[in-house]
């Protein structure tokens, strides 16, 4: 009989993942709160919350609850001249959570698709207004906004997606710059379609933090030039920055607010791209021809709806952004003397995300420490997943403050460990 992993490794192809190089997969066979349980019983913390999704643990009896009493009831119906109840009531939810002035709630699977509809929203939108000329978005240096080919555009390049740059559409990059945003805003002109940011922090490109005010100048001087903040929170929504969403966090509302990964808990894939009236309204027209051109086959799934129901109550219940933010004040307290640490560059911490920038011969995602620190975490009991030379964790809100201890000493070993 083969193992798990060499039965994978016949027919799987893995995202992220160089199967020239890298050691065979985990073989998880369950998971309970923030831990996953490996084929050979070994328990393994879920450090980054299942690459950011997980919110409240695995396996949590409420979400498995309303998975299944809503299954039983409506599996999936189309959402094209139908509805339900789940999807109306989390749209009624998340508009009532969401920043203030967000009207309308579309839905699709993932994040990058939730930031494929944003940015087709905003291209179709100038055409349905007369202002076709207006195509080029503003995007900051190290931004990562999904996969498909319009995320790619919006995202960086660098590291990912050099391979993909002739097919990709132009962009404006900036830094998290106030006066370089205006400036590249001025010489755009009337060709510019809108600014797209991860607000207060940018996930992929090493966790790196966003100031506040900074958000609050883009939002400025979109609302000065009339075209769309479109505020990418498929990571930072849902608690993870110690407010619900980030954006709330700067006291800013985008005009398009685009999430995923935490909206089912992190149990179901579900997206949702939330606008304003006035986004919506440039497609509400007789013509009827004239409407969104997008839709998947499972947008709007009732079980996936009706688990992200009970996943906001969760939030709302037990105060996650309060307990992300306490969470991320242990593991800061725990970790925060590295600072002075020759192997470390800096230390940082927003929500329940603490970081740790390390010095390495090659810095960025191709540095030689991300694999080595992979499997040394793994060896101590805790799957973290460093990006590049940035080792982070980012757990569950169900973690302890026992299990925030523990995965706070792991990652000083794992940085004062000279062989780690
Ligand atoms: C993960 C992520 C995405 C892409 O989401 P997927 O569900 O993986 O497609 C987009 N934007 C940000 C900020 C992300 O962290």
């Amino acid at each position: 009989m083969s193992s798990l992993p060499e039965r994978d490794g016949r027919v799987v192809w893995h995202p992220y993942t160089q199967h020239g190089c890298e050691g065979p997969p985990l073989p998880v066979v369950g998971a309970a709160g923030a831990w996953l349980e490996l084929a050979d019983g070994r328990r393994v913390f879920d450090g980054i919350s299942s690459w950011w999704a997980t919110l409240h643990g695995h396996g949590h009896p409420r979400l498995i609850a309303a998975m299944t009493t809503q299954a039983r009831r409506l599996d999936h119906v189309l959402f094209a001249g139908a509805t339900h109840e789940p999807a109306v009531a989390l749209a009624e939810q998340l508009l009532a959570v969401a920043p203030p002035g967000l009207a309308r709630v579309f839905y699709s699977d993932d994040g990058s698709t939730a930031v494929e509809v944003a940015l087709k929203m905003v291209l179709h939108g100038w055409q349905q207004r007369g202002a076709s000329d207006r195509r080029v978005f503003v995007a900051l240096h190290g931004a990562y906004h999904g996969d498909t080919f319009g995320a790619m555009a919006v995202g960086d390049r660098d590291p990912f997606f050099t391979a993909y740059a002739p097919w990709l559409f132009e962009v404006a990059r900036v830094s998290c710059d106030a006066a370089e945003l205006r400036r590249t805003l001025a010489a755009l002109g009337e060709r510019a379609a809108g600014v797209v940011l991860e607000p207060l922090l940018q996930g992929a490109a090493g966790m790196r933090l966003v100031a506040p005010e900074f958000v609050r100048e883009a939002r400025r001087v979109c609302t000065e030039l009339g075209i769309p903040l479109i505020a990418d929170e498929v990571m930072t929504g849902f608690g993870r920055t110690g407010a619900m969403f980030a954006c709330q966090r700067a006291g800013v509302t985008p005009d398009l607010l685009c999430l995923a990964k935490g909206l089912t808990g992190g149990v179901l894939p579900l997206a949702a791209t939330l606008v304003t009236a006035s986004v919506f309204d440039a497609f509400v027209h007789r013509e009827r021809t004239r409407f969104f051109p997008h839709g998947h086959t499972f947008t709007a799934n009732p079980i996936a709806c009706a688990v992200a129901r009970e996943s906001l109550a969760l939030c709302r219940e037990n105060d996650v952004p309060q307990r992300f933010a306490a969470i991320g004040a242990m593991l800061h307290e725990a970790l925060a003397d590295l600072r002075s640490h020759p192997r470390v560059l800096d230390v940082r911490q927003l929500g329940g995300m603490v970081a740790l920038e390390l010095r390495s011969e090659r810095m960025g995602y191709g540095s030689e420490l991300a694999l080595r620190l992979r499997a040394e975490s793994l060896r101590r009991g805790v799957l973290l997943r460093p990006l590049g030379n940035v080792l982070y964790a980012l757990p569950p809100a169900c973690t302890t403050d026992a299990e925030a201890a523990m995965l706070a000493e792991v990652m000083r070993a794992l940085v004062v460990d000279a062989d780690a």
